[in-house]
Order: C-alpha cells, then structure tokens, then sequence
C-alpha cells in the first residue's frame, strides 16, 4: 500500500465520517499503523467503518476491522470450497502443499512445495477474482430416486 493510496482511503473516510481534525502528521501515523496490512482489506474495512462507525476510527479500530474482513473471507471461502464434491487442485487436492519428488543421496523422496493454486486462492481473497466455480459431481446417485 503506498502512502497516496492510503491518504486517498483516509481523505475519503475523514469526509465521510465528518471528521475535519485530520492533517499530515495525522495520516503519516495512521499510514504507519496500517501499511502492513493487505491494501484490499484496509479499504474494504473503510468502507464498512464509513457505514457503521460512529466517529472516525482509531488505528486499532480501523485494523480490527480489516482483519474482521480478511477473516470472513476466509471463512467464506472455505465455506464455498468445502461444497465442492470434490478438490479444485489437482495438484494438492486443495491442501496448498504439492508433492515434489527428489532424488536425495541415490534415494527417492517425497517433498511438498507451496502450490501454484495458493495464488489464486489469494486473489479471491482480496477480490480481484470471483471465488471459483464448482466442478460438477461425477456421479449422481440419487438422481435415479428423485426420478423413480
Ligand atoms: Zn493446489
């Protein structure tokens, strides 16, 4: 997150919540308190905070709301995978770890390695992607019952 991308979410949500105190110094400290945060998240939580907050947000406030966001995304997300008969990944079986196999010393072991798949789930969580279709089931067993 640069500093003008922040100032910019800041600017918006001082206006928004009529907070008229704000200077340099001011978002120069907020910036600091939030610059390790996901970009995404730390927007994501002013938009909320401009909704439901009664006055304008303290560092803490404001970082405990993006991290509320980050985890009902992920917990979404996990709700949304969990439907799915069975995993995306191919690769990993949606466990993020790929096997690798190696030849280590004459011998033939098994490694895991993060998986290619992690990054996507990722932009589905700062939404820059829709959280993924799901693959249809192969089988449908009770399809025969409903019919009968
Ligand atoms: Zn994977």
């Amino acid at each position: 997150m640069t500093r003008p991308e922040f100032a910019r979410m800041f600017s918006l949500l001082a206006v928004q919540l009529r907070y008229t105190d704000a200077d340099e110094a001011m978002i120069l400290g907020y910036y600091e308190a939030l610059e390790d945060l996901e970009p995404e998240f730390v927007k994501a939580a002013a938009d909320r905070l401009a909704l439901q907050a009664e006055w304008f947000p303290k560092t803490s406030e404001w970082r405990a709301a993006a991290g509320a966001i980050r985890r009902e995304r992920i917990e979404a997300q996990r709700q949304h995978l969990r439907r799915a008969s069975r995993p995306l990944c191919r690769v990993c079986d949606d466990t993020g770890w790929a096997p690798v196999d190696m030849v280590e010393h004459g011998r033939s072991i098994r490694r895991v390695t993060p998986c290619g798949c992690r990054e996507q789930r990722r932009r589905e969580l700062l939404g820059h992607a829709p959280l993924p279709a799901l693959p249809p089931a192969i089988e449908r067993p009770d399809r025969e019952a409903v019919q009968g």
